[in-house]
């Protein structure tokens, strides 16, 4: 059913870069006869999903929608593939996004821009715009994005889906193409929690393979999906409604905590005082972390090459001039700019010690709330054609940038539409490693 709905509107949206109809078929196969033989299965066996391409998956093209990489086969999977790969899950292709993960509309890929279901002439959002339009427009049952500074909230409202970065460090980073590494989090983009929940569960734990994923318990997450949020204290971050958020945005969010208190939460107000340095401080160390990255695109390790230059420096300028797209040399620049003798303690230590105020602010925050609820975005979908300038793009992560900065655990879940008919999202976060509040929060508005 999810072929034959990808075969009627894949031309339309194109959600995918590569499409596995034929192994995606055989593994449904091999889990239809575990069923007929009455063994037992996974509660995502056989669930078709797709994966950002991004992800590396073994024996199936893995882009990051750039040209550097148009016909890289990577030789691993990543960890979360491993785990969902022995879940016998399916994955039936791989998503479309902003080349690198850099962007918020997916218009930046090497394969072509993700138009929105719920309006084509909309953005799906970015960077993971095409493992939320597959959701939207029912092409894959879940899917994964990864989310750097709001590229799996983002699009999950652009699109009325449910998405979740995790807390960093819950979900092995190994094998998802690293953009930002202090900032990168896989995690699952659904129609709704459970499903969520259910991800999750299959993707989080410690990874020896990447450093930084921590080693701790990983909770059955669907015991969170309880309807209850009697006396739980959600705050409202006072600077994620001030001037730039649209007024229909804002309604639909105070609609939601009417909802809330309803059900008897108790609502506070709390302040955030860093939040107007987060988007500007993130765009010092995303770029710089990136540059470091996307160093090893070389014309010579991986992916595409100049074969008519006569030098070997002359070869790796060609390639990479070549092989990367506008926005991602922008922050190639950017990032080897403010690393560069002389400025890195002007711009880069200074945003590092920026991050750690912002990360108090949250601390401070959570001793009065449990959760936060904000807009994810201040404004839903706009035009597939509107011009935007990369600064005023920039300054509309606000809402999703700090809880990278921080490393909490942040979802997204539909909450009304806007007088256009485009979906409109909020925001739960949560505390370090507090997943269970979050999903508990929005299971019960959902
Ligand atoms: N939109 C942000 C950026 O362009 C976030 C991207 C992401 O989370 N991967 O960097």
């Amino acid at each position: 059913a999810v072929i034959a709905r990808v075969d009627a509107v894949e031309d339309q949206v194109n959600s995918y870069v590569t499409l596995d109809k034929e192994n995606a078929l055989a593994q449904a196969a091999k889990v239809d006869a575990k069923i007929a033989a009455g063994e037992k299965i996974a509660p995502l066996a056989g669930i078709p999903g797709a994966i950002k391409d991004n992800i590396s998956t073994k024996g199936l093209r893995t882009t990051c929608s750039s040209k550097m990489l148009e016909n890289f086969i990577p030789v691993y999977d990543a960890h979360v593939i491993k785990n969902l790969r022995a879940d016998e899950t399916i994955f039936l292709g791989k998503t479309n996004l902003d080349e690198f993960a850099m962007g918020s509309t997916t218009k930046t890929s090497h394969f072509g821009v993700t138009h929105n279901p719920w309006n084509l002439d909309r953005v799906p959002g970015g960077s993971s715009g095409g493992s939320a339009a597959a959701i939207a427009a029912g092409e894959a049952i879940w899917t994964l994005g990864s989310d750097t500074g709001g590229s799996i909230r983002q699009p999950a409202s652009f699109n009325g889906c449910v998405g979740i970065k995790p807390t960093y460090g819950r979900v092995s980073r190994y094998g998802c193409v690293a953009f930002a590494s202090s900032l990168d989090q896989i995690g699952p983009i659904t129609k709704d929690v459970t499903d969520a929940a259910l991800v999750l569960n299959t993707i989080c734990g410690k990874d020896e393979m990447d450093s930084t994923s921590l080693d701790v318990e990983v909770p059955d997450f669907t015991k969170a999906l309880v309807n209850d949020v009697k006396g739980l204290r959600i705050g409202l971050p006072k600077e994620y409604f001030g001037e730039g958020v649209d007024a229909k945005v804002k309604a639909e969010i105070m609609k939601a905590v009417e909802k809330y208190k309803e059900l008897g939460a108790e609502i506070v107000e709390v302040s955030l005082p860093h939040t107007e340095y987060a988007v500007i401080t993130y765009y010092i160390i995303a770029p710089a972390e990136a540059s470091a990255n996307l160093a090893r695109f070389d014309g010579v390790r991986y992916g595409y090459r100049n074969v008519d230059a006569t030098s070997a420096p002359e070869m790796t300028t060609m390639s990479r001039t070549e092989g990367f797209g506008q926005e991602v040399r922008r922050r190639i620049m950017l990032g080897t700019y403010v690393l560069s003798s002389g400025y890195y303690d002007a711009y880069y230590n200074k945003a590092m010690q920026v991050r750690t105020l912002i990360r108090r602010d949250f601390e401070a925050a959570f001793e009065k709330c449990d959760v936060l609820l904000t807009p994810t975005s201040p404004v839903p979908a706009y035009g597939i054609n509107d011009e935007m300038d990369p600064l005023t793009m920039y300054m509309l992560d606000v809402t999703t940038i700090p809880v990278n900065m921080a490393g909490l655990p942040g979802i997204s879940i539909p909450c009304g539409f806007a007088d256009d008919g485009m979906p409109i999202g909020m925001q739960l976060i949560g505390k370090v490693l507090d997943e269970a509040t979050i999903l508990r929060a929005a299971y019960t508005f959902e």
